[in-house]
């Protein structure tokens, strides 16, 4: 059929892929979430591009090609300095793990190619030249329906790859778009095939699902659907309010992965078993590590009296660098608890913005004095007692910064070394 798609600007050098594929009599469309944005009036994110050719023939068809995952029929078309993707229609064999099929064939008609993909929207094709849509499954009814829908048999598509179950509730919050009932009902059914997919692609979907407009209703899908239970207990099992304040938090916190994380589970856990949770969930290790020191001092309506030696130890542990991430998951977690503290929360933040923009001493390395001075005045080599020595000049500064230069410092030195019997 002749489609009225968005004028997406499809990039030049990925219609210079599809017209020389096509002239070498290769079919060559345009596939999946490209084409759904296209449809619905979205720029795409980026185009992928399905042919008939078999990978060796699109290497043939041009002078650079990346064989990125040629065994899968992906391959990288380079123009320019541009990237193509480009994949042979594909069908799968079996899945005999509910993880990956055992085998993948390479198929001459893009049918077969769509019918392998998860859902009627994303199952769609186009060819720019002739402005051809191919639609076998309907996804243009179900788009303007907002509806996620398998292809096929919801049951069976599950059954096959545990993943798909997560992505339907992702892109569900995503787009804004409810699942049809039989695939919403499919997903209690194949919990067991979804507690065998890897946790790096549940993290990927569980990572865009926050980031989306409705990370709020994701959720809480996610939990009706039993999904939650298999990969974050902690939330799926806390008590109803408890679940629904961190949800609105969560959506009421910037769009970071980090922040998001931390706010949806910091009055769930502690820091360190937050910490642990984002390492199973296969999160890099330094996401894990920011998530933990959030959540550990992420309860800032509790300090809003606090003295400006008591902010300024708190910017010792958090770090300056990470104070507009600590802030924006307080500020979320208050607005969805107790938005009348907001104003005092707002105090607080100032003081804090103030305190690290003077700069204060905060750690050893800024000390007006280095070890090697402080090992001469008090007339010792390296030993314990200069890390003690360090620790009670630094928490001395932490007190009041002013005292911070080399005289000073000297004088707190040699009377702390004369209060000590050894
Ligand atoms: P996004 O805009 O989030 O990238 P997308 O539709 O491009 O959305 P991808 O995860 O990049 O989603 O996948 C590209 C396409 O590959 C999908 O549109 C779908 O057709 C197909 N696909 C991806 N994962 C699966 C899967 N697990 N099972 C079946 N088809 C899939
Ligand atoms: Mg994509």
């Amino acid at each position: 059929m002749i489609a009225n798609l968005h004028n997406a600007d499809i990039p030049k050098p990925v219609l210079e892929v599809i017209a020389r594929l096509r002239e070498l009599g290769h079919a060559t469309y345009l596939v999946g979430g490209c084409v759904r944005d296209m449809v619905r009036q979205v720029h795409p994110k980026d185009f992928d591009v399905a042919t008939s050719a078999l990978p060796e023939e699109v290497q043939k068809a041009f002078r650079k090609v990346i064989p990125t995952g040629i065994q899968h029929g992906t391959v990288t078309v380079v123009t320019g300095g541009n990237h193509v993707e480009v994949t042979t229609f594909r069908s799968e064999g079996d899945y005999l793990d509910g993880r990956r099929p055992s085998s993948v064939s390479f198929e001459r008609d893009i049918v077969k190619d769509l019918s392998r993909r998860d859902f009627t929207i994303n199952a769609m094709a186009y060819n720019p030249l002739d402005k051809e849509l191919v639609d076998p499954f309907g996804g243009q009814v179900d788009l303007p329906a907002r509806l996620i829908k398998c292809v096929g048999s919801a049951l069976e598509r599950f059954s096959e790859d545990g993943l798909r179950p997560l992505r339907a509730v992702r892109f569900s919050a995503v787009l804004g778009f409810t699942l049809e009932p039989d695939t919403r009902d499919a997903i209690p059914a194949t919990l067991a095939v979804f507690r065998k997919v890897a946790l790096e692609r549940v993290r990927e979907e569980l990572c865009k699902l926050l980031l989306s407009p409705r990370a709020e209703a994701g959720l809480q899908l996610l939990a009706e659907t039993g999904l939650l239970e298999v990969f974050l207990p902690e939330l799926a099992r806390a008590d109803a309010e408890a679940a629904r304040l961190a949800r609105v938090a969560t959506q009421a916190a910037p769009l970071d992965l980090d922040v998001r994380m931390a706010t949806l589970l910091a009055d769930l856990v502690t820091g360190p078993q937050a910490r642990e949770l984002c390492m199973r969930l296969k999160f890099p290790n330094k996401s894990a590590d920011l998530v933990g020191l959030l959540i550990e001092h992420a309860k800032l309506e509790t300090r809003l009296s606090d003295t400006d030696p008591s902010l300024r130890r708190l910017l010792a542990r958090v770090g300056p660098a990470q104070l507009p991430a600590l802030l924006a998951v307080a500020q979320a977690r208050v607005q969805a608890r107790a938005p009348d503290q907001l104003p005092a929360l707002a105090s607080l933040a100032e003081r804090l913005g103030l305190l690290a923009a003077a700069k204060p001493p905060l750690s050893a390395k800024e000390l007006a004095l280095t070890g090697g001075d402080i090992m001469s005045t008090l007339g010792i080599g390296p030993s314990p007692k200069v890390g003690e020595a360090t620790r009670h000049l630094v928490e001395a500064v932490l007190d009041d910064p002013s005292r911070n230069t080399a005289d000073q410092l000297r004088a707190l030195l040699t009377a702390w070394n004369t209060t000590r019997s050894d």
